[in-house]
């Protein structure tokens, strides 16, 4: 029973995620996770049924389940994963009933959010009409949590009428950058990290800012020092670069295509503007602490069709790295 619910809880949250992702994500922040935290016994009943029945969709998709023989999949597939795929060119490919975007040359790519249910239906229709069901398993991950003190206050709460203006005037910025997607797979190239560091944040914590409980950490943070170049880690196209956010502070939305977006926050400067195509390793701007913040650090987030995922599966342990360059 109790696998169910929290399976229920998980659904309900990554819809809420996919939801507010797109619109404001910041505004419905406390409201948000007052409901999370305080749900009443009906919507608990709720959800553990919708746990249940989800549940036996997935044990019915099993039945359909073929082994891929016109289509491969690469990545992670666990909770925040991303899963690079390729089919053949005019192939139509849907995760759980949805379109994913399918490249020219038959490449995809689609994602799993921080509570994504454990089980997920592909299905690929080729062009000669041959279709191939594939149930894929999502690993459940652990996430710790994290508490941050000694933040403005004024970026955390009881903001004022002007703060709120502000909020939702950089909310609207947001979500017009991410009105559309380009069509070339630049996400296929691979990704590197953004800048090297000392890791000080991981995607999918619970965090608490100054006793408050608020939403998880949607990226993975690099302690850096402000000035430290920023390269990008894959290439793509600029859709936003904005000096002066509330929350984010100097922020940059990079378009690896395919609806697969990263985020840089918090950045001391901007070298980029939009519209401007990024090969990967170029430098974007450098490390701030502007923001919501308490010192330098790169935030490095990601979302796929809206839904973040985590960028720190896409890329090399940072241990690796700092041995290679001898750190
Ligand atoms: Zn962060």
């Amino acid at each position: 029973m109790r696998v169910f619910l929290m399976a229920g809880l998980a659904l309900t949250t990554a819809c809420m995620l996919a939801t507010a992702a797109s619109a404001s994500e910041t505004q419905t922040e406390n409201q948000k996770v007052t409901n999370q935290t305080e749900p009443d016994i009906d919507s608990l009943i709720r959800r553990a049924n919708y746990a249940e029945a989800m549940r036996d969709v997935a044990e019915r998709q099993k039945v359909f389940d073929d082994t891929p023989t016109r289509f491969s999949m690469a990545g992670n597939f666990s909770q925040g994963g991303l899963v690079f795929g390729a089919t053949e060119p005019g192939a139509m490919v849907k995760l759980n009933g949805e379109d994913v975007m399918v490249g020219d040359d038959g490449r995809f790519v689609f994602g799993f959010g921080r509570d994504s249910a454990p089980s997920a239906l592909i299905v690929v229709t080729l062009a000669d009409g041959v279709v191939e069901r594939h149930a894929i398993e999502i690993e459940d991950r652990e996430f710790p949590v994290q508490r941050i003190d000694g933040l403005d206050q004024s970026k955390v709460s009881g903001f004022t009428e002007i703060q709120l203006v502000k909020i939702a005037k950089d909310s609207k910025k947001k979500k017009a950058a991410r009105l559309d997607t380009q069509s070339l797979a630049d996400w296929a190239g691979g990704f590197d990290w953004p800048v090297t560091g000392r890791i000080s944040g991981v995607f999918g914590s619970q965090r608490i800012l100054n006793g408050e409980p608020k939403r998880p950490h949607s990226g993975v943070d690099v302690a850096a020092t402000t000035g430290t170049p920023v390269r990008a880690p894959a290439s793509g196209i600029v859709t936003l670069a904005e000096g002066d956010m509330y929350f984010e502070g100097g922020l940059i939305l990079l378009d690896h295509g395919h609806w697969l977006e990263s985020a840089f926050l918090h950045m001391s400067r901007i070298d980029v503007v939009p519209g401007q195509r990024i090969e990967k390793g170029d430098i974007i701007g450098a490390v701030g602490a502007t923001g919501r913040v308490t010192g330098p650090h790169l935030h490095w987030s990601m979302k796929w069709a809206g839904m973040l995922v985590d960028p720190q599966l896409t890329v090399v342990p940072m241990s690796q790295v700092q041995e290679n360059s001898g750190n």
